[in-house]
């Protein structure tokens, strides 16, 4: 059973020498319990934030324990009345191979299901995100225009989807040509522009004429800072994810912005919110999850997945999430299914 803890806290970007691989006997499960072989490990931008001490929404990974994560397991012994071997799960069993649980928070899976993995995805508490931050913060009304950031992503690439099933002009901001390409001719974007471009600001506005009525808050940044003038009054923004800061270790350097964001929230009565997905919203996973996948079936939302093989590369696969090294929904290829 080989497991990955957190060996260290980073100071600023984790480094492969922050984990440890280690191997220990797979456990047994006692009565009332399942063995789960995990098959899939979904890394996340949240695990950053558990790799850090100090106050956040959920507490953090101790030194030494396994790496949290969401999961597709196998049942591979089953001492539980509900399940039996051969049964699929998700859960959150970390980043390990094995996991004995007595079933709390295990979700069962349709065995039959042609890639459990989208379960960690777009069918998944990413895809989750993107519906109820876009439908319900972002509220966009047909013809309005949509941004959204890190758009070739697990979360952006579904909300810019689903932002054009309601009619919406919709323009990402991801990083390099390739990603921007793929915005644009895979996933129906109207364009998209790469962050990392020295006129991005000026590149932003010429693709949003009219203004940006919903952004889509993934990332933070320069890209905030491109998009902040161009927002329309009563522009809505739903604050999902601050990844370019992930790794900040003190407020970044420059002139106070503060005044500068908090007046044009005020004078263009924009509204901002953030939100936890299930914390804010668990009770309406059963209404994303059928119209989710109706969309996924009829291909009105294609899949983005970056699958890579092999628990051990798990370290370097995250530390690449931080820097956009991943194309799709990151998913570790544990096992075969
Ligand atoms: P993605 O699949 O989008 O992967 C992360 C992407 O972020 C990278 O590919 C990269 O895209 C972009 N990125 C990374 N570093 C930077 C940087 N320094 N500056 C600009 N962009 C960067 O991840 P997810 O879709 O899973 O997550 C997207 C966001 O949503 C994250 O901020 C995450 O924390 C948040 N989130 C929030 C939830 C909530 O409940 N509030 C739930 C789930 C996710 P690119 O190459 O295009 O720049």
């Amino acid at each position: 059973n080989r497991r990955i803890l957190l060996n260290a806290r980073p100071h600023g970007a984790p480094k492969p020498t922050d984990f440890r691989l280690e191997e220990t006997e797979v456990p047994t499960p006692g009565k009332g319990e399942v063995l789960l072989r995990t098959l899939y490990l979904s890394l996340d931008p949240y695990m950053r934030g558990r790799m850090s001490e100090g106050p956040s929404y959920a507490p953090p990974v101790e030194l030494n324990a396994v790496m949290v994560g969401g999961t597709v397991s196998r049942v591979e012994q089953s001492r539980h009345p509900d399940y039996s071997e051969g049964d699929l799960v998700l859960g959150y069993s970390g980043w390990q191979d094995y996991a004995v649980s007595d079933g709390t928070g295990l979700v069962r899976l349709d065995s039959g299901m042609e890639r459990p993995s989208l379960a960690l995805g777009v069918l998944g508490m990413p895809g989750f995100t993107a519906y109820m931050g876009l439908l319900d913060i972002g509220r966009p009304q047909p013809g309005e225009t949509v941004a959204v950031a890190a758009s070739t992503g697990a979360v952006g690439s579904v909300v810019g989807q689903i932002a054009k099933l309601k009619g919406c002009r919709v323009v990402g901001i991801a990083g390099g040509a390739e990603k921007c390409s793929v915005a644009v001719e895979e996933l129906g974007f109207d364009a998209c522009i790469d962050h990392r471009a020295d006129d991005l600001n000026e590149q932003l506005a010429a693709v949003c004429p009219d203004g940006i009525d919903v952004y889509f808050e993934n990332v933070g940044g320069r890209v905030f800072d491109a998009v902040l003038p161009l927002l329309n009054a009563k522009a809505r923004v739903p604050l999902c994810g601050l990844i370019a800061h992930y790794n900040d270790t003190e407020l970044p350097p420059g002139p106070d912005r503060l005044p500068l964001l908090t007046k044009t929230l005020l004078t263009k009565r924009i509204k901002m919110q953030g939100f936890i997905i299930f914390d804010d919203y668990a009770p309406r996973y059963p209404e994303f999850a059928a119209e989710m996948t109706e969309w996924v079936k009829a291909g009105k939302v294609r899949v983005r997945e970056d699958m890579v093989q092999g628990l051990e590369n798990a370290p370097e696969a995250f530390i690449g999430l931080l820097e956009g090294r991943n194309n799709g929904k990151l998913v570790i290829r544990v096992a075969d299914p």
